[in-house]
């Protein structure tokens, strides 16, 4: 009966609090309270805000890139069994992390195209902790019942002592701390700089991980998204203020928090009025709505891990490696696909020592469901039943008699398209400008981009009767970029960056005949595939190309003064910091007006001037005007185009 009656209360206030859902994160409250407490804090994290000023300001640094893989260990503290959540629940969590801080979320393609240039893959990965402080074996989850019936954001579940579970050396592990937390707080966490004690992260159980009792609308994992962005120095995105700062140049100005599920276009009343970014990780909008982080944002968390960085220790910390000396149940690593082929693949993985058989999941990467396969004696697996090109993840579990390791972290493989066999790139090796392959043009052809550091460079010549150029690529796998260039002259004459998988083309109208035309494909930030080519053509036409959707994108009527229409005129650097060069191809002499709008639509800089045939340069001063994204127009009459360009000072 009792039980009955606390089921009946749970269920009802659940639903209480469903109908007036809206994230709450503490975060920002207990970093006030600790400023309070310690005045050497503030001293601390200005050092740490100096450090990633300059981790942000050294090209170097921004070229860093560190690989990091940081041990979490989970402390559930519980007071209910459903408090004490499961293992399943636990696993989701950290897949959770794994996909949003490496850009692998599935809803990253709902990102609304003028931000979908600005999804940043992190580099940072998370296993559950194999090797605990001592060196000894461990999941990565450590369980403690309490008397607590609750806890708040006094930190109390941060201490054995006080009804909860000491923390792990931060300077090795990342602490999440999973309980009840009291009221509508969601979670909250501790900012590089504060005490080690407290490092990390709290989130309520209710809305932890995908599966068990993970509660809508904070059901998909991502108030831990959040807050371990905080942990990552990330602040929210309004600046906890009304339009305040968020620290990063290239998130639009948030007038305040966002709750629910905003419909888009939702606009700032700040200064400019931009569109506001309420699906960045650290806005407060429901689980479903939020799915990107931002370069800018990135290279604040990388700056941790940077030489100097409050974090960098993690990097050597043995927390995801199998203890040495045995005795353990290892992780499984070393896991690679193989005999990949339409419907499917092979999936084999290292032996580990004292394992007695694995256990292997499978899954779309799109879906968060897995299927297990349990009981497996050997090394690898043949899997069948697969959908042609479709990306899968798969990850491995040693069982060691009655024990069993943590899942290994999570690989992934692409099944061949139907109708394929694979594909075969015969201009590699071409990665360089230097080795760029002459290709033919009017003529379709399949390449690859198989690794993350693969860059596809092509040569190809115009002609003085065929000057106008385009370039399409189909079939792509992944988010695949294209940029033209000409002679040596490195800057970008045009260039066609969607996102997601949507084809490009990139057009050049111009009248500079040239042997020496180059144009570099790439994956954008690293993506590749293995099993998957794109398809490319260099078109060239006496008449200028045009994107206005017509069959073949040609215009016909040679006698139509098309000085340009919708081309995608030239814009380096981009980002830029102190000028920009805007190059603008002209068939004819012409009447041009460049201007340089603010978010708000009001022109900050202007030149209008008469451009002669052929291509021409007009440089810009952009070393006065705040951070953040503007637009650059050009106009001929009322022919425009117009293309993003992001400042950083
Ligand atoms: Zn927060």
């Amino acid at each position: 009966m009792i039980r009955n009656l606390l089921l009946a209360l749970g269920a009802f206030m659940l639903l209480a609090l469903n109908a007036s859902a809206q994230r709450v994160c503490a975060a920002h409250d207990v970093l006030e309270q600790q400023l309070l407490e310690n005045p050497l804090l503030q001293e601390m994290m200005e050092e740490i805000e100096r450090h990633t000023e300059g981790f942000i300001n050294t090209p170097e640094g921004v070229h860093e890139r560190v690989q990091v893989t940081i041990p979490v260990v989970v402390n559930v503290i519980w007071n209910t069994t459903a408090e004490n959540i499961s293992d399943a629940q636990i696993q989701s969590q950290i897949d959770v992390l794994n996909a949003d801080f490496r850009a692998l979320n599935a809803d990253r393609l709902n990102t609304p195209s003028i931000f979908s240039n600005l999804i940043a893959d992190f580099e940072i990965n998370f296993c559950l902790a194999t090797q605990d402080p001592s060196g000894n074996a461990t999941t990565g989850i450590r369980r403690q019942s309490t008397t607590r019936t609750s806890f708040s954001s006094n930190d109390a579940m941060k201490y054995t002592a006080q009804g909860g579970l000491d923390a792990w050396d931060r300077n090795k592990y990342l602490n999440l701390w999973v309980c009840d937390l009291s009221g509508t707080l969601l979670g909250y966490a501790q900012f590089p700089g504060g005490s080690a004690a407290t490092d990390g992260v709290v989130c309520d159980y209710l809305y932890f991980g995908t599966v068990g009792v993970a509660a809508a609308p904070f059901d998909k994992g991502r108030t831990a998204t959040h807050e371990v962005g905080h942990w990552l120095n990330l602040r929210h995105i309004w600046g906890d203020a009304t339009c305040g700062s968020d620290l990063v140049s290239d998130t639009p100005t948030h007038n305040t928090s966002n709750g629910g599920c905003p419909s888009y276009p939702h606009y700032s009343t700040c200064s400019g009025a931009p569109v506001e970014m309420t699906m960045n990780y650290m806005d407060y909008t429901d689980d479903a709505c939020m799915y990107m982080f931002t370069p800018g944002q990135k290279a604040r968390a990388q700056a941790l891990f940077a030489t100097g960085g409050s974090r960098v220790s993690l990097l050597s910390s043995p927390g995801c490696q199998p203890p040495s000396g045995g005795g353990g149940c290892a992780v499984a690593s070393g896991l690679n696909a193989t005999s990949i082929a339409q419907t499917s693949a092979t999936l084999n993985w290292g032996a580990v020592s004292g394992a007695t058989s694995y256990n292997l999941q499978v899954k779309l990467s799109s879906s968060s469901t897995w299927t297990t396969f349990t009981g497996l004696t050997g090394t690898s697996s043949n899997i069948t039943g697969l959908t042609a090109n479709s990306t899968y993840n798969y990850q491995v579990q040693t069982v060691c008699g009655g024990t069993s390791a943590a899942y290994s972290s999570a690989a992934s493989f692409t099944t061949l398209a139907s109708g394929g066999g694979g594909c075969t790139d015969t201009y590699e090796s071409n990665n360089t400008k230097n080795t760029a392959k002459v290709i033919p043009v009017n003529t379709t052809f399949t390449a690859q981009i198989a690794s993350s550091s693969d860059v596809d460079w092509y040569k190809f010549a115009n002609t003085s009767a065929t000057r106008n150029i385009k370039i399409d690529l189909t079939t792509l796998p992944f988010d695949y970029d294209i940029r033209l260039y000409r002679g040596t002259n490195n800057s970008v004459l045009a260039s066609s960056l969607n996102g997601g998988t949507t084809d490009e083309t990139l057009i050049y109208n111009t009248n500079t005949v040239s042997t020496s035309y180059y144009a570099k494909v790439e994956g954008y930030q690293g993506v590749f595939s293995t099993t998957q080519c794109y398809t490319m053509r260099v078109s060239l036409s006496s008449s200028a190309f045009r994107t206005d959707g017509s069959s073949d994108g040609e215009v016909e009527e040679l006698e139509i003064p098309v000085v340009f229409e919708n081309v995608p005129f030239g814009m380096f650097p981009n980002p830029a910091s102190n000028h920009i060069t805007v190059e603008v191809p002209m068939d004819t002499e012409a009447d041009v007006q460049v201007s340089i709008f603010d978010p708000s639509g009001k022109a900050t800089l202007q030149q209008h001037r008469v451009l002669g045939k052929g291509d021409n340069q007009m440089s810009f001063d952009v070393s006065r005007l705040p951070n953040g994204i503007y637009f650059v127009e050009v106009r001929n009459g009322k022919s425009l185009n117009t293309r993003k360009l992001v400042v950083q000072n």
